[in-house]
């Protein structure tokens, strides 16, 4: 297996770091949409929209019932199914069931990842069933039998030579790595997958209470054929996905896809609410809605992650984060990546079996500047690093190091009491010399120090600290410094 797809955070982060193409690929996606996204909400004319979009999903957040409720009432009014599933296996069983009722034989896909994080595509696979992303990203994922890398470019992780390759081997063409040629090759394909399918399922960037709607954002045009060839649509939703009023659906999609991709627009914006009607051209005949909880419901109830549902899945953030930009999206073992990744997947998956995203990222800031609706990530993976030091029952969560939480109370009793510390300092001058090397650094330490020069020297502690020069300088007692000389000088 290549070692960036390993599910351990370091082996695939050590990997990610080692590989130049793709460090050269992220540098690319960073400085292109990065430093895009920066510049648009700088020149932006509107300047209070990105608040009044973080105000009206909060708001949305802590009246979720209700407008759920609503949206449901409205997709039912307008001929469509709602199936409210409390965990990912819920969701599972009723799409399957749909299915088989439907003898669906294939299945084709787009714009999912609550999919993936469900993980429906081997249960359709079980049940006989095929399934084809149709993404053009994703599909080329599932033909490598790879996993995405970004929320938007699920394959910035390969190029196009390894594209060109792939498609010689799985579609059998002869070999290019001219992109225009690649995709014409994967239309095709995808074509006749789409014209023979009896089931489309997708996601839902957005859903409006209001209308009754679902919308999906793309630039490709193969969620207009996916909604509407198949004779069954299925539509994943997570319980936050939805406003309340299409104004608000409104400028929430002009955040999203300017945060997404630096556009005012995508190219096709598609609304969905339900079965074709009798005159309509095309569209599915049965509309289903799952509306997915879990692990959801417990977020929204701790008041200090709830902020974290208020995300539109732009994936702004991982075209900033410093840490993204250098172990890529595999290292995160998850379909959220990024800092967006490194809050949500332990929230959803257990926050010990994800202590390393929670521990990886680097409390820049970087991620709570660039998002749109200005989630304060950071702040989140501090508080998720609190119940790792400490344990939490309400999360379920085990004090993940304890000698590193003792290590740490320890430090914090010593830099509190004076006494202690100097003490402290004197003995730690004599025990240090066994390890200081002729450049006068400290290249090993022992123990649960080693981190600490596992890839840097450390400077001893120092012959005489801060505090005594400054006594010896001013030679007084209190008030010593300058203040005392002042004084003197009076
Ligand atoms: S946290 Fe913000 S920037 Fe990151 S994906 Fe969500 S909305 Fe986009």
């Amino acid at each position: 297996m290549n070692p960036t797809q390993s599910s351990d955070y370091r082996t695939a982060a050590v990997a990610g770091i080692g590989s130049e193409r793709l460090q050269k690929s992220l540098h690319g996606l960073q400085d292109r949409f990065g430093k895009g996204a920066m510049k648009l909400w700088a020149g932006m004319e509107d300047r209070e929209m990105r608040s009044r979009v973080k105000d009206s999903r909060m708001r949305t957040l802590e009246h979720l019932d209700i407008i759920l409720a609503e949206l449901a009432k409205n997709v039912r009014a307008r001929g469509g199914q709602v199936y409210f599933a409390e965990t990912g296996q819920d969701a599972i069983d009723y799409t399957i069931e749909v299915a088989k009722k439907n003898e669906v034989k294939r299945v084709v896909k787009g714009k999912s990842m609550t999919s993936m994080e469900i993980n429906i595509d081997p249960a359709l696979e079980n049940e006989g069933i095929e399934v084809v992303e149709t993404d053009l990203g994703e599909y080329i994922i599932q033909l490598a039998g790879d996993k995405p890398s970004h929320i938007i470019a699920p394959c910035i992780h390969l190029d196009r030579n390894q594209i060109g390759r792939l498609f010689t081997d799985k579609l059998g063409i002869d070999y290019t790595n001219d992109p225009p040629a690649l995709t014409l090759a994967a239309r095709k394909a995808l074509r006749e997958k789409l014209l023979s399918a009896d089931m489309g399922l997708t996601g839902c960037n957005l859903a409006c209470a209001e209308t009754g709607h679902i919308s999906l954002v793309s630039n490709e045009g193969n969620i207009r054929m996916a909604t509407t060839m198949p004779r069954v649509l299925v539509a994943l939703m997570g319980m936050e996905r939805v406003v309340a009023t299409l104004a608000e659906h409104r400028e929430a999609l002009q955040l999203l896809t300017r945060g997404a991709a630096l556009q005012k627009l995508s190219t096709y914006v598609s609304f969905l609410g339900g079965p074709a009607a009798e005159d309509d051209p095309d569209g599915p005949q049965e509309f289903h809605l799952v509306i997915i909880d879990n692990g959801r419901c417990k977020i929204l109830a701790d008041p200090e992650f709830r902020e974290v549902l208020a995300c539109i899945r732009c994936g702004a953030c991982l075209n900033i984060c410093p840490v993204y930009g250098k172990i890529g999206g595999h290292a995160y073992n998850s379909p959220y990546c990024g800092p967006i990744g490194a809050v949500i997947t332990p929230l959803l998956d257990g926050i010990n079996k994800h202590a390393d995203l929670c521990k990886g990222e680097t409390l820049c800031g970087a991620c709570r500047e660039i998002c749109p609706v200005e989630n304060d990530l950071p702040r989140m993976l501090a508080a998720l690093r609190h119940k790792l030091a400490y344990g939490s029952d309400r999360w379920n969560t085990r004090q993940h190091n304890p000698a590193e939480a003792y290590a740490f109370s320890f430090w914090r009793l010593l830099v509190t009491n004076a006494f202690l510390y100097r003490s402290f300092i004197a003995i730690g001058r004599i025990f240090q010399w066994p390890f200081v090397k002729k450049n006068k650094m400290i290249k090993k330490m022992a123990g649960l120090a080693s981190g600490w020069t596992a890839h840097r020297d450390l400077p001893p502690i120092a012959g005489r600290t801060f505090s005594e020069l400054w006594k010896e300088k001013y030679r007084t007692t209190r008030p010593a410094g300058p203040a005392a000389k002042i004084e003197e000088e009076k």
